[in-house]
């Protein structure tokens, strides 16, 4: 990989629960997990169940330090952190970070509470790895690594969560899940993280005809997400975090038509990997 790298791989792109079978085949049935190479450095966003999968490539590729960032704690973005081998090798340090419950609970407790029995067998004082666990709050700009720069905003979504903005050598990233909007007014927090973006990874959960019946579950549609992209400059636009019941037939059909009104949009798949 050159050093001035920067790309984006999505290790899951499921949102809700994972799924499997023939329907899914193309788009991938893994939650959330998206990890980051710049410098020959790597940051992973979630650990949804795609996390197996980014554990295994790290390890391919020799990776002693590991950075995992939070956007908030629930099941589809935490599922698959008992079974990230990291945590397990004595080689390797992993550092945890959250900030979506701060003053509620710290990153240590919400891994303590999550991985114990009678949820999982072990606790997680079988971990080998050096685990280092961070706490900040929603508008901390974060520097986990010589020249990048991460903001964060909280995001619309029950329980909180944490929208994130990456910029590393002039290149942005914008983490905008799991967020539900307001009918009828473009968020701020969302045009704040998707500003000039080169690309945005957008709660495209719902369509706007689902979306009545779906109000306060914390989700938002890939509409809403085009008319974000347009107003903020985003230059392409992620549809994630898809429906579980959502078929690869009608995600081409979400694609199709989402690139009819923002030719930068497209549906993000399992081991889809962008340059940036
Ligand atoms: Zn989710
Ligand atoms: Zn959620």
């Amino acid at each position: 990989m050159k050093h001035d790298n920067f790309e984006l791989k999505f290790w899951g792109v499921r949102g809700s629960i994972p799924v499997s079978g023939p329907e899914f085949d193309r788009y991938g049935g893994n939650t959330s997990c998206i990890e980051l190479r710049h410098g020959g450095r790597r940051i992973l966003f979630d650990a949804g169940t795609g996390v197996r999968e980014a554990a295994a490539a790290l390890r391919t590729d020799g990776i002693g330090e590991i950075d995992l960032f939070f956007t908030h704690t629930h099941y589809d973005h935490m599922i698959g952190l008992p079974f990230f081998d990291p945590i397990y090798s004595s080689d390797v340090t992993v550092n945890l970070w959250s900030g979506h419950l701060a003053g509620k609970s710290t990153t240590h407790e919400l891994v303590d509470q999550f991985m114990r029995p009678p949820w999982f067998p072990v606790d997680p004082e079988i971990c080998r790895a050096t685990l280092g666990f961070h706490d900040f709050k929603a508008g901390d700009v974060l520097k986990p690594h010589p020249g990048i720069v991460m903001r964060t905003v909280t995001l619309n979504h029950p329980g909180g969560c944490i929208g994130y903005r990456i910029e590393w050598a002039g290149r942005i990233v914008a983490l905008v899940y799991d967020t539900e909007h307001m009918a009828g007014k473009a968020d701020d927090a969302a045009l704040f993280l998707m500003k000039d973006a080169d690309v945005a990874i957008y709660d495209a959960t719902y369509t706007d005809a689902e979306m009545p019946k779906r109000l306060g579950f914390g989700h938002s549609t890939w509409q809403e997400g085009i008319k974000l992209a347009k107003l903020a400059g985003t230059k392409r636009l992620a549809m994630f975090h898809h429906a579980p019941e959502r078929t690869d037939d009608q995600l081409d059909e979400i694609q199709a038509a989402a690139q009819a009104e923002f030719p930068g949009a497209f549906v993000a798949f399992d081991e889809q990997t962008l340059q940036l």
